[in-house]
């Protein structure tokens, strides 16, 4: 500050001054040895100061279960430290404020400014965890003390910055150019002057620096941006500003951010009635908060929708993984099992069979004369027939039966809990059944197949050692059926 407005400032009588009852009540917060008695003494002589004390402990602000009727109640509710320290808030607004209805717009402008940051810098220490929420509120109410000052020193040329500088930055330009330091300095000065605490003057000199040395100083300067909300159309921009404040000084996301600004449209009707001060919720920031709402759900939303689209992904590779896993057990011009895959399934059947003992039959099959169609329509036509003959065979066995490409035109049907003769009878209702129905369809001639297959059962009659004990027996039975003529199917003790 310069010295000679420094000089000028002491020399004031003009300067706002706190009326006796701060003074004293000021006095009683530094005495280490005041008691509570002694405090509800000082503030019950001033009827208004009571009032108030006894309103603020009913307001949502401690939220306390049961009504304060009295000030020993509220004192004992508040507690000493938190009692004083609002009452010096209160005592200093109304002794600075001129009585009746004398204050000029631009002092009230100042002050409602200076309430609406005082329950800011408070809730956003609650938020934050903070101790001394007390001194929050006052250092937000104190913090535009300095331009108190410079209205009372130099009404008409502070009048004419306050109203014509574009922004908070300009101000302070304004202000320095003008009068060689800005209103926070005057206002740390001022509080330094009453023998504020030094807590209270440090972020009063801090509240409009772009740094904050402690999160005490962090809550009052972020509450000046907040409190623009109350006075700016642009809702937009300041809100995005305040946020932007909140967030790197004191690390408060978008949603406590909105949670702040919701606290205090509820509680501020209460706390500006407490100082005496008109203040009006304008419709905007209603609308602000409504539409922080709406983008909370559909975040919310969003939030949904991105889980279930992680959880389809992560279902849909798992389900990938388990179609590679069936590819590799598959044959992949038929899609029935592969050999390898044949010998394990086979493997575990006939175990289980063999424990259970229930029959287990099994029937190698191999196409008749396949030779001839590759060699008379071409091997691409032989595909066909085999992909088709696949099909064919293992939509007419159950479920639970399996179909396998044993290799070239060679298949195997695994049918587990099926005897001897019921398995001859389903695998000859199935060779008259392909033999009927045309593979491969060509331009003139519908190409049709026969097979021979060879039946094998573990089950009463016949007990095989192993599973590959039955696939030989299947395959003997077969080579038993080609060379009885083909287009039949042989079992070991039955023949057809
Ligand atoms: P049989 O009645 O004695 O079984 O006579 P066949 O001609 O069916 O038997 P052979 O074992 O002599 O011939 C089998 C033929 O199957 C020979 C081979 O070219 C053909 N083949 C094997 N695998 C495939 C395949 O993947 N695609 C095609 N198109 N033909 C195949
Ligand atoms: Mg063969
Ligand atoms: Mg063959």
């Amino acid at each position: 500050m310069r010295a000679e407005f420094e000089a000028r400032l002491s020399c004031c009588r003009d300067l706002p001054s706190p009326p006796g009852i701060a003074m004293q009540i000021l006095a009683m917060a530094q005495d280490p040895d005041v008691v509570m008695s002694t405090a509800a003494d000082t503030i019950g002589l001033d009827v208004a100061l009571t009032a108030r004390m006894l309103r603020i402990a009913n307001s949502p602000l401690y939220a306390s279960r049961r009504r304060v009727d009295n000030l020993s109640q509220a004192l004992t509710l508040l507690g000493l430290n938190a009692t004083l320290t609002l009452a010096l808030g209160f005592s200093l607004t109304s002794g600075l404020r001129p009585s009746g209805h004398g204050e000029a717009p631009c002092e009230e402008k100042v002050w409602r400014r200076s309430v609406i940051s005082a329950l800011a810098s408070r809730l956003l220490g609650q938020r934050l965890g903070l101790h001394k929420l007390e001194e929050l509120m006052l250092a937000g109410l104190l913090q535009d003390i300095g331009a108190l000052v410079l209205l009372q020193l130099e009404p008409d040329a502070y009048r004419r910055i306050l109203d014509d500088a574009p922004g908070a930055e300009e101000l302070l330009m304004r202000e320095r150019d003008s009068f060689g330091c800005d209103h926070a300095e005057i206002g740390q000065w001022m509080a330094r002057n009453w023998n504020l605490p030094v807590l209270l003057q440090n972020a009063i000199g801090a509240s409009e620096s772009p740094v904050s040395e402690t999160p005490f100083d962090a809550c009052v300067a972020v509450s000046g941006y907040i409190a623009e909300l109350w006075f700016n159309e642009d809702t937009g921009t300041v809100r995005d500003l305040a946020m932007a404040q909140a967030h790197t000084r004191l690390g408060v996301d978008r949603e406590s951010f909105d949670g702040v600004i919701e606290q205090m449209t509820m509680v501020l009707p209460d706390i500006a009635a407490m100082f005496d001060i008109r203040i009006s919720q304008p419709e905007r920031i209603s609308a602000m908060l409504e539409q922080a709402r709406e983008l909370l759900v559909l975040r919310n939303l969003r939030e949904i929708q991105d889980a279930s689209r992680a959880r389809k992904d992560a279902d849909e590779s798992a389900s990938r993984v388990r179609q590679l896993a069936e590819e590799v057990r598959r044959d992949p011009l038929t899609g029935v099992y592969n050999r390898a895959q044949l010998e394990q399934v086979l493997k575990k059947e006939f175990e289980a069979a063999t424990r259970h003992g229930w029959p287990l039959s099994i029937a190698f099959i191999d196409l008749d004369d396949f030779k001839q169609i590759n060699d008379r329509w071409g091997h691409q036509v032989g595909d066909q027939v085999l992909r088709k003959f696949a099909q064919t065979l293992q939509q007419r066995l159950r479920g639970s039966d399996i179909v396998a490409r044993y290799g070239g035109e060679e298949f195997l049907a695994v049918l587990p809990g099926t005897g001897e003769r019921a398995a001859l009878a389903v695998i000859q209702r199935i060779l008259s059944e392909v033999s009927a129905i045309a593979m491969v369809q060509l331009e003139d001639v519908a190409l049709h197949i026969t097979f021979s297959a060879g039946l094998a059962t573990q089950g009463s009659v016949e007990r095989f050692a192993s599973a590959e004990q039955l696939l030989k027996a299947a395959d003997e039975a077969l080579y038993g059926a080609k060379r009885e003529g083909r287009n039949r199917v042989a079992a070991g003790n039955i023949r057809s």
